[in-house]
């Protein structure tokens, strides 16, 4: 398929190529929809087995910010950026020329990190451009989401719970999180306090450490995590674990974690759990607390606008939940048709005062 033939595919506005062969720097910028806003989305550094990989990937997941964005309610469109190039070779001059190009967009594209970007990258991309996001505090940006992501997800769970059980209360109810990392650890914190019993998954011995000194719980190994007794599995690790394989194993009637790209096949997975009887809360609205903290930013407002903002996701979810029941449908397509009816409505009303 020739490049306009993908664009024209996933539907894009515009992709722009970067290079600066001086500081090693090949760059693309994806804007795929700027009805609701400026195009926002992350700025990943990959090395790229070839060129089409890398503009595969960036249309793709800029594609995935503008219903990420939609579904959130927020006043922003989707994009992402990717640097093809060994993460060991980045450089302050590769990312201020990569600024320079965000600059050239007058702000039709906002970038922020993500693979193997960092805190320091993106300040060296603010002394070119000042769209950019997710600097560090001390330098006027937003710090970590994490726990602005984590809260979304605690309130999504309990959305999840209120439609199973009538009770959105996590006291008394158990709750198995894979990955105890950044996300992973504050959403076991929320859950902790809470009153939810805690069983948790990860590769990594010393954070499985910590999360069992400061809240308690229990280690699960291996497949445990996919066969425990519990009421919700908390992916909040990896991509492509909900597949053919786990699906079976399965016994909580709740997916509802933080983690990125859960279903292996959207389509496939998302009827298997549904025809299984599993509620799955899409990946990409219960999980957008991070958008939703650098949105609170870029508007010049608090961590606890943000906090706020992000516990409204309790409503989203629920709605998505409730709408895929009427419709006889699967979450993730009742997700997806909400934000494509929001960014159709938008358009509409633009239409009609330019
Ligand atoms: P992280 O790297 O801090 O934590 C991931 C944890 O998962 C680590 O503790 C790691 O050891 C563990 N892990 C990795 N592979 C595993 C496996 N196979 N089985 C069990 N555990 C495994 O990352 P994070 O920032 O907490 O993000 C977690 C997920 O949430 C990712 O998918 C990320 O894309 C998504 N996400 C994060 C944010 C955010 O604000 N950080 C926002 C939206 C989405």
């Amino acid at each position: 398929m020739s490049i306009f033939e993908q664009l024209s595919s996933y539907d894009h506005e515009q992709i722009l190529f970067c290079r600066n062969d001086d500081v090693g720097l090949r760059a693309i910028i994806a804007v795929h929809n700027t009805t609701l806003g400026p195009a926002l989305g992350g700025c990943r550094l990959y090395d790229y087995a070839t060129e089409a990989d890398a503009v595969r990937d960036v249309l793709r997941l800029s594609r995935g910010m503008t219903y990420k964005a939609a579904v959130a309610g927020l006043d922003l469109g989707g994009g992402k950026s990717v640097i093809i190039g060994d993460p060991s070779m980045k450089s302050e001059a590769m990312f201020r020329a990569f600024g320079r190009h965000v600059q050239s967009l007058s702000g039709r594209y906002i970038t922020a990190e993500d693979m193997n970007t960092s805190v320091e990258d993106m300040d060296n991309i603010r002394r070119e451009t000042k769209w950019v996001t997710g600097s560090a505090a001390a330098h006027g940006g937003s710090g970590d989401p994490s726990p602005v992501t984590a809260w979304g997800c605690y309130h999504g769970i309990r959305a999840c719970l209120e439609v199973i059980y009538g009770s959105p209360e996590v006291a008394g109810r158990t709750i198995a999180i894979q990955g105890v990392g950044n996300v992973g650890y504050y959403l076991a914190k929320y859950l902790h306090e809470g009153g939810a019993s805690l069983l948790y998954a990860d590769i990594s011995q010393k954070r499985l450490a910590r999360v069992v000194e400061e809240f308690g719980g229990t280690v699960l190994e291996g497949d445990e995590f996919y066969r425990a007794n519990c009421d919700v599995l908390a992916p909040c690790a990896i991509g492509g674990i909900i597949n053919t394989r786990t699906i079976p194993m399965i016994k909580a009637p709740i997916i509802a974690g933080g983690a990125n790209n859960q279903l292996d096949d959207e389509t496939r997975d998302g009827e298997a759990l549904a025809e299984r009887g599993i509620t799955y809360a899409p990946d990409y609205v219960i999980n957008a607390g991070g958008l939703i903290n650098v949105c609170a930013e870029l508007k010049n407002q608090s961590r606890e606008k943000a906090m706020g903002d992000a516990a409204a996701i309790f409503n989203t979810v629920k709605r998505i939940i409730n709408k895929a029941k009427s419709e006889g449908t699967t979450t993730i397509r009742a997700a997806n048709k909400v934000a494509e009816e929001r960014i159709e409505a938008v358009g509409r009303l633009k239409r009609l005062y330019v």
